[in-house]
This record gives structure tokens, sequence and C-alpha cells, in this order.
């Protein structure tokens, strides 16, 4: 792996002054690299600007739906299936009723399972095509804003939902003071990213251009301490090792999360190179024979087309699967 120093570069996470290059990715006729922090292993995009980053994001948007703008059958079922497990995750921690804001609504189907169990639900997503769709059929209130321009109000959510999107934003730690200030005092936050210290995930996937920040669970706790929440629990998803955590705005003491403290930042660092420089095709291998993954597809085509003849409409399917999940 070519390495090129770069002395002058400030870690905005833990301000060491010493960041090389791991990975350089290409869109259009730039350049952007991507530095790791010599100290606390961080690992963030340079030069990149919100324009940019959104033509980035819009080149995807229409590969995401049918030719109709209807978000495609395999990516509902999936979701409202990840829906159910995200509901289980906060379940316990929801006071009855309240305000909830997703803000990686996507197309919808955890504002709609929320709305289905009594809560007042907000979206946020930045695919027009999903905010449309979320809008019209699903009869939801999304806004659309595109990550770091995102606005939020004072004081009004009891929860705020953050899937998959914290490592999109150029200043993660500006959206997580805009959270605190969306927050009612003992509101709560649940965040989920990629680890970057999965192997589960080929190199290239993980330092992808649109993952304008990389985290492991050191660089992640020091971000968190960083905006001024405190870790009621954190967990790793044992598919992916995604990082879920449940952030409460108030202080709290939690023992078990503070001891961990004791982790140095040059161990982070070490460990997120080693993890980076995985070639995890390995992991990619399976023992299923090819003519088994044609079975496997021959059978997911057809149930699609089952769902898609079956119901008159995606909430049909989405009020069909989350009728039976228990409160
Ligand atoms: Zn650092």
């Amino acid at each position: 792996m070519m390495v090129f120093m770069k002395k002058n570069n400030f870690c905005w996470l833990c301000g060491h002054n010493e960041m090389h290059v791991v990975h350089t990715n290409k869109f259009w006729h730039g350049n952007y690299d991507k530095l790791i922090c010599k100290a606390c292993g961080v690992i963030t995009t340079v030069g990149i600007d919100i324009n940019t980053l959104e033509s980035a994001h819009a080149m995807n948007y229409s590969s995401q739906v049918y030719s109709n703008g209807l978000p495609k059958w395999p990516a509902i079922y999936k979701h409202a299936i990840n829906s159910m497990a995200k509901y289980h995750r906060i379940k316990n921690l929801l006071k009855g009723k309240g305000a909830i804001l997703d803000l990686s609504a996507n197309t919808g189907e955890f504002m709609h399972l929320l709305r289905m169990k009594g809560y007042e639900v907000y979206g946020i997503e930045h695919n027009p095509f999903f905010v449309h769709y979320i809008e019209t059929e699903l009869k939801l209130n999304v806004q659309r804003h595109f990550l770091d321009s995102i606005l939020l109000e004072h004081n009004k959510y009891d929860m705020i939902i953050a899937h998959n999107i914290l490592q999109c934003y150029i200043d993660p730690l500006a959206l997580l003071q805009k959270c605190r200030q969306a927050m009612k005092d003992d509101g709560l936050l649940n965040i989920q990213i990629p680890n970057i210290e999965t192997l589960f995930s080929a190199r290239a996937s993980k330092l992808s251009l649109t993952n304008i920040n990389c985290f492991n669970l050191h660089t992640i706790r020091l971000l968190i301490k960083k905006a001024g929440f405190s870790i009621m629990n954190a967990i790793l998803i044992p598919s992916s090792l995604s990082i879920n955590m449940i952030l409460a705005k108030k202080p709290i003491n939690n023992d078990v999360i503070d001891r961990v403290e004791s982790y140095k930042n040059e161990d982070s660092y070490t460990d997120v190179v080693n993890a980076i420089g995985h070639r995890a095709t390995i992991l990619r291998l399976t023992s299923k024979p090819y003519y088994m993954h044609k079975i496997k597809e021959f059978m997911n085509a057809l149930k699609y087309k089952y769902m898609a003849n079956k119901y008159q409409d995606r909430t049909a399917l989405l009020n069909e699967m989350f009728s039976n999940i228990p409160l």
C-alpha cells in the first residue's frame, strides 16, 4: 500500500497533527483522499464539498426505483424486516407515546411501523423518489434535506433514529449537535454506523466515496463524547459488526461503558490499519455451489412476482407484515 505523509493536517476528532492517505476516491475529474489519523484511527475524506457529494448520491437515486418511480419490492421487503429489528431495539426505552424522527427514512417502512404503534413520526430523506413515495403512498410526514444542509426544529423529539447515515455527513459532529438541540431534555438518540474494523465487507466498499468518515468503536465513542451525549448502551450487530448505540442527552452513569476509557488511541490506529489492509474476498467465499445461487435467485424472483400480484400496493404488504408484532 502506498502511503503518503501529510503532516499539516490536524485530526478533526482528536486534534493530532499527523495523518496519512489510506485511499483515494475518484469522482468525475476530482480525486478525494481519505486520510487516517495516526493517533485515534479515524478516517476522513478531505476536499469534498456538499454539491459534489450531492451529485455522487444523485447518481444512484433512479437506480433505486422502478421506471414508474416506485421503490423496488425486494428493498421494501428487506427494509420491513430490518424495521422490526429496529423497533425491538428501542421499544422498551420508549415511554408510551411520543414524537420520533427517522433521520434516514429511506422508503419509510420504519416510519410506517412506528405510526402503527401509535407514535407521532417524522422523517428526513434525501432520495427525492423515496420522499415522493412516502408522502403520496404511505401518507407520512417526510422532508427532503440533503445531509449536512439539514435543519431541525428544537426541543421536539423524544427519540431520533439515525441508522447508517452518520458516516455520510461531511461534519458528523455538527449533525450530532443539531440532534441534541432537536431532542427533548430526556430524549434519546439511536445511532447505527458501519464499523471500519469489520472484515465482512470489501475494502473498496468500506472506503467508498460516500462513506466520508469511517469509525470504529473507539472513534465513534470519541465523537459521541465530543457532542456531549452519554452512552446508555452499545451493541455490535452480529452479521455486520455495525455499531448500534443508544445515547442520552442528559448525563447518565454507565460504569460498564466508562471503564473502556483505558483503550488507547494507538491501539485504535493499529486496529483500523490492520482491518482495512485485510482483503475481504476470502470472507466472500461461500460453501454454497454456484447452482444453489441460481436456484435462490429464481425463488426470489418468484417471491417478488407473487408479492407484486398479491398486494394491491406496498402499504398492504407492510400492514400484513407488521400487524403481528407484539407491542
Ligand atoms: Zn485523531
